[in-house]
Formats: C-alpha cells, structure tokens, sequence
C-alpha cells in the first residue's frame, strides 16, 4: 500500500458514498462507480469478458458454484489439498466434493487424477491453481467438455499469470481471484469473479446482489440458485484494487526472478527439489514448494525447518517464518467430513445421494498424504519486498543447517542415542 492508495480513498471517503449498490431493479444493481471501474480494469487487462468484484474470494466461490447450478447431491471433483473454501463452496449448494489427487511435481489435479472419479452424479471440476502454478487446462478442459463437465478455477494464489499463453480463470466457465491481504495484490478483503460466458456473469451479478429481487426485470431462463445474498464490494475497497492492479505484473515479475535465483541455489543441495514448473505452465509464487527426503538428509523435516528458521533474522513481511511443512492438511481428513456433518443435522448433502457412501478415509489421496506428512516444504519469502541478498540469507541457512546434520540429529531428534 502507498500513496497512491491513499488517494484513492481519500477521493472516496470525499465524494461521501461508500457503497453504489441498491439490492432492488436500477441502475445500481451492479454497483457504484469505482466497482464497475475495477470490473472493467480487471477484466480489459487480463483478457476476460466479464469480472466481477465481490466481498471476498470465498464468496466469489460460492457465486461460481451458484452460477454453475450445482445442487443437492451434485458430485464436484476437487483438489484435497488447498484451502478449505474451495470445497465448503461446493456443499453450500448442497453439492458433495469428491477429492482427486494431485501430481507430485505439480501439487495440482490433473486430467489423470480427476477421470477416474466421474460418476453420472458428476457435475464439475474445481481446478485450483495452487502456490501460483497453472493446472494443466488444456487436458482438463478436454475431459470436462468428453464428461459434459462444468469448470470452475480457484486462482486465488495464481493473479496474472497464463497456461499455454492464454490467461488462467478464462479456460473454465467461470474462475476468480482473491484479495485478501495475504494475496499478491489486496483490498483487505475481496475477490473478483472472471468469465467469458454472459449467462454466467448474469447469474454472478444477481447472487452477489439479491437475485431474488432482480430476476423479475433480469432476463434469465433457469432461476436455478438464483436467490442472492450480499457481496457486494465497498468503493474504498474497489478503490484501493484499482491501484493495487497496476502492482500486478511487476510483483509477479519480482517473485518470478526471486523464485529463479532460490531455484538455481538449491540445485545439487542433496535432499531438497526446488519447485519444478511444467510444459507451457507459468507459476506466481504465492508460496515457493520445496521437496524434501529425509533419508537423503537425515534430518527430520521438522528439525530441518525449525533449525533453518532459528538461522534466520527476523523478517518483517507477512509472515514471521522462513520455511513452512506440510502447508494444509488434506481436506477430507478435517472433522467435517469425517463426520459429514455440515447442513443441518441429518448428514446432508451426502444423506441425498441413498446407496452411496462417500469415502473420506486416510488414504484416498496418498500424493497429497505424502506431501502433507513426510515431503513438502514451502516459503513464504519468495516475495517483495525482499530481494535477491534475502533469499541469499535462506540459501546459506539452509546449507549451514545440512552441513552440521550430525550434531543436529543427536541434539534434536535424538537418533544419537
Ligand atoms: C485465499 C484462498 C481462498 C479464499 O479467499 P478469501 O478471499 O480469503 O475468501 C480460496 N482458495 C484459495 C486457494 C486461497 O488461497
């Protein structure tokens, strides 16, 4: 945030409105000024259609999975491994996520993980772009269009970046982005929705804004789920993204070179991978992955990263800490899905599909199991403000860590004895 933010709240906070939406048939149905403004900004200079703001990205996901019809007992295939919004968006309508694995070099879902879990129930399939690489859209886009599939693209960790030189979020028919304050570019909070398709946007603009007011004067042919709710975003906040948006490019750009720089370091160093970017995928670096085997280092990933972090001066971004394990647990092993417990009492949505049991089990998923458990590592440094002589600091921490192993493994994980 600068001054440039600055302003543009102060020109907001000036005018007096702070929001331009009404919930009823108008004019201001899509919002205020700076809103459309955003809208219009984000979608000309990425190459979308359509966006649409909204109060936050897991709304934005709610929207989308509204937006694509998705009800009761709807099976929606997704990655275990992300945040646990890209699968709550699913049951919010009802829908039951089904989770596919994920490539080992990649930590996406792919065309070979998703196929084998297409039922007749199937109705979708949520790609997460996760870290900030790119899934492989052109298989995936060919088996959901074999399945007669829905796609929808989680890119909140991936802004501006392309698969096969063609934008992320537009290969699906509907796909967005995040703007919390821990994303590459934010307004607080926010998301924005992107698509190509008007029929969608239509249908994202009445569920953000009480469809259920609007339909009446909206030309729409299928009322499915189109009762609405309110997500609107604020003019402070579509304000500060309008600014923000002009930051894009450059931070991708600087974690990019940063993301290089660590990469080309950590070739050689035994027991560590540096993040591998696939065939005509581009990556954001929202987090940089590292995998790691400790029967190279012999070091538990645990004693590793809590002694390349104890090296480490403090760092005054985000977050405190150099190196993270395991990033989040697969999500079928959270309480709600063991329990499958999530709408009401009576194990709704996975109640409505009679006959069919949902298999949560440890197991289902063991790439991301592995990762989770024994193999990724990941950091959070690989980002401005830091520079080139930071990640520098992280390299030399990490081999002077490798380097005493031995007085590491007796004095921490107490093999020694
Ligand atoms: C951050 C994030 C979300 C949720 O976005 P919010 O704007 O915080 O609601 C969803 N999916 C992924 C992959 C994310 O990283």
């Amino acid at each position: 945030m600068g001054e440039m933010e600055k302003e543009a709240v102060i020109e907001v906070m000036e005018r007096g409105e702070l929001s331009g939406f009404f919930g009823s048939p108008g004019p201001h149905w899509l919002g205020g000024e700076k809103v459309k403004q955003f809208e219009r900004k984000w979608a000309n200079n990425y190459g979308y259609k359509h966006a649409i703001s909204v109060n936050s990205w897991t709304t934005g996901l709610m929207a989308a999975v509204g937006a694509m019809c998705i009800g009761p007992g709807d099976e929606v295939i997704v990655s275990p491994y992300t945040m646990s919004a890209s699968a709550t968006a699913i049951l919010f309508y009802g829908g039951i996520p089904v989770f596919a694995d994920i490539d080992p070099d990649t930590f996406n879902i792919t065309a070979s993980t998703i196929e084998p879990l297409i039922t007749t129930r199937t109705k979708a399939i949520m790609v997460v772009h996760i870290f900030g690489q790119t899934a492989e859209m052109v298989d995936i886009m060919n088996l959901a269009r074999k399945y007669k599939l829905k796609v929808i693209e989680d890119g909140a960790q991936s802004p501006g970046v392309k698969y096969m030189g063609k934008p992320i979020c537009g290969f699906g028919d509907i796909g967005g982005f995040s703007l919390n304050y821990h994303k590459h570019i934010h307004t607080g909070e926010g998301g924005m929705l992107v698509t190509n398709d008007d029929q969608v946007a239509l249908r994202c603009q009445l569920i953000r804004n009480h469809g259920e007011n609007l339909v009446e004067v909206q030309p729409i042919e299928d009322l499915t789920n189109m009762l609405g709710s309110n997500y609107r975003m604020t003019e402070l906040q579509a304000a500060i993204g309008i600014v923000q948006l002009d930051r894009l490019d450059s931070y991708v750009a600087h974690r990019q070179r940063l993301a290089t720089h660590f990469g080309k370091k950590l070739v050689g160093i035994p027991g560590l991978t540096p993040a591998k970017v696939a065939n005509g995928a581009e990556h954001a670096y929202y987090l940089y992955p590292v995998k790691y085997d400790a029967s190279v280092t012999g070091i538990s990933r645990k004693s590793f990263v809590e002694a390349v972090n104890a090296e480490l001066p403090t760092v005054k971004v985000w977050e405190q800490t150099g190196l993270i394990e395991g990033y989040i647990k697969p999500l079928y092993l959270a309480t709600l899905y063991q329990k499958k417990i999530a709408i009401g009492r009576a194990g709704f949505p996975w109640s409505i599909n009679s006959g069919i049991e949902y298999n949560y089990s440890k197991g289902i998923c063991p790439v991301v199991e592995r990762m989770f458990d024994q193999e990724l590592i990941y950091t959070p440094l690989i980002r401005e403000p830091l520079k080139e002589c930071d990640i520098d600091d992280l390299v030399v921490a990490i081999k002077k860590v490798l380097a005493n192993s031995a007085e590491l493994v007796n004095r921490i994980d107490g093999s020694g004895q």
